[in-house]
């Protein structure tokens, strides 16, 4: 007989109303964002309620976005990416000394009450940034005031991230780091369930980010650690769906800004050239940090190669060891940006380029159009991932559990419930059957699954969760 706990928390679609909040169209300076977009549009919304509600103890997570034509009905879901643990640091007079930094969660995962589908949304009591996901479309949110600087406040531009005109020249230097016989054949877009044999072991894996951002990315953030902050966690709480396939979780665990605007106070240098700079970064960054998982090194300023052209990003290591890429930032732009990280941390989970492919890895960044993986890069970053013993589950604590298609042991019956948290002792064998959306969570000890959908088709998500 097996004794086995079990907590429930569900959240069922009954009995609780979301909030609704309501974008009203604005038409004025829409030629000034001709410059920026080929097509966007705009919506004055009341962000500083927003951020009450979401903020307040209204025992509701539940928000409508209705902006148009387009509702975006929500669960909000807390992914802070700073923890109690993480350390920020700069540099004065020569002294590291300790940079004071807010740590409460900005960031946020928007998961469908339709679909299921996750957006990504940072809400600060200024600013709404999101990527919101509707089946097939990706659409951006972000402050009108990042392009129009005299903009109300309130004004939140709607573009599709192919309607957003970008100068940066985004091209990826990175040399090819393995050996791989190359199938043309398998450079063809395909989810990880249509690969055979591909289906992995279900493992939450955590990855401890340090990052690093220069003098002139400091100028560029007008001398302001907050929204440089707020910069990179917006762009890695976009990029973390991009690795879905991988399930990664992604956290800061350690960052360093260099406050002054002198390239010289850079501690790694003020050489731009990509080789030069990633030598002399990572010598310091070593010592300095120790050796992270991963980690960037944010510039303001135009990375190059000696051959004299330019460069977006720069990542010629892999993780665990040689953990740090380099990038450009542009404090407006944040689809990108994104891409441009998802493709050099890409390169640091051992994947080449995938030229030709549309993918996350092509060489220049503005030619990827899917937010998704070629075959070549999957294997290879699972291969890599599989191996890499530096990164730490998710779940803390002693856990075996491995994919099966039923809870194996139980015999638990909800509908139409909203809360339940329950802690029982399951014996023997016996579906586990869920007849609202729900999300469950297994504590330490579960020998537990993924589950099947429940005939009615409705839908939920299980999830192993942190030790408690
Ligand atoms: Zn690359």
């Amino acid at each position: 007989m097996k004794t086995i706990l079990l907590s429930l928390c569900l959240f069922g679609s009954s009995g609780m109303f979301a909030q609704v909040f309501t974008g009203t169209p604005i038409q004025s300076r829409m030629q000034q964002l001709n410059e920026y977009f080929s097509a966007c549009e705009v919506y004055a919304l009341d962000g500083k309620s927003l951020h009450r509600f979401i903020t307040s103890d209204s025992g509701s997570d539940r928000i409508q976005l209705v902006l148009g034509e387009k509702a975006f009905s929500w669960r909000l879901e807390e992914n802070n990416m700073i923890r109690p643990e993480t350390r920020g640091t700069t540099i004065s007079n020569g002294e590291y000394v300790p940079l004071q930094f807010d740590r409460t969660c900005i960031t946020y995962k928007a998961i469908s009450e339709t679909t299921g589908i996750e957006s990504r949304l940072t809400i600060t009591p200024t600013m709404i940034i999101g990527m919101l996901r509707e089946k097939e479309d990706v659409y951006f949110l972000q402050p009108a005031s990042h392009f129009l600087p005299d903009a109300d406040p309130d004004w939140l531009i709607l573009f599709r991230p192919e309607d957003q005109r970008t100068t940066t020249e985004g091209i990826c230097k990175t040399p090819p780091v393995t050996f791989d016989i190359v199938n043309p054949y398998n450079n063809t877009i395909k989810t990880p369930s249509e690969i055979p044999g591909s289906r992995r072991t279900f493992s939450c894996l955590e990855l401890e980010v340090a990052f690093c951002t220069d003098n002139r990315m400091y100028s560029d953030f007008n001398m302001d650690t907050d929204s440089m902050l707020t910069y990179n966690l917006t762009v890695m709480n976009i990029m973390e769906p991009l690795y879905d396939d991988f399930d990664l979780d992604f956290w800061v665990y350690d960052f360093f800004m260099v406050t002054s605007e002198n390239v010289n106070d850079n501690p790694w240098g003020a050489s731009l050239e990509i080789d030069e700079l990633v030598d002399a970064f990572q010598a310091w960054a070593n010592s300095y940090f120790g050796i992270p998982d991963i980690g960037h090194l944010w510039t303001g300023g135009n990375l190059y190669s000696d051959e004299g052209s330019g460069v977006a990003g720069y990542a010629p290591g892999n993780i665990c060891d040689e953990t740090y890429c380099l990038l450009e930032s542009n404090p407006e732009v944040f689809n990108f940006y994104a891409r441009l990280m998802a493709h050099e941390y890409g390169h640091l989970f051992d994947a080449d380029h995938a030229e030709g492919t549309g993918t996350i890895m092509e060489p220049i960044i503005d030619d990827i159009t899917c937010d998704c993986w070629s075959v070549n890069s999957l294997e290879d970053m699972w291969d890599y991932i599989e191996d890499a013993g530096c990164l730490q589950s998710c779940v803390q604590c002693p856990l075996t559990y491995s994919i099966i298609d039923y809870i194996g042991w139980g015999d638990w019956r909800y509908s139409a419930l909203d809360h339940i948290n329950s802690t029982a002792k399951i014996d023997e064998e016996a579906d586990v059957i869920f007849q609202s959306e729900g999300y469950v969570k297994l504590l330490p000890g579960f020998n537990a699954t993924s589950l099947l959908n429940p005939e009615d088709g409705a839908t939920f998500v299980a999830k192993i969760a942190p030790c408690e």
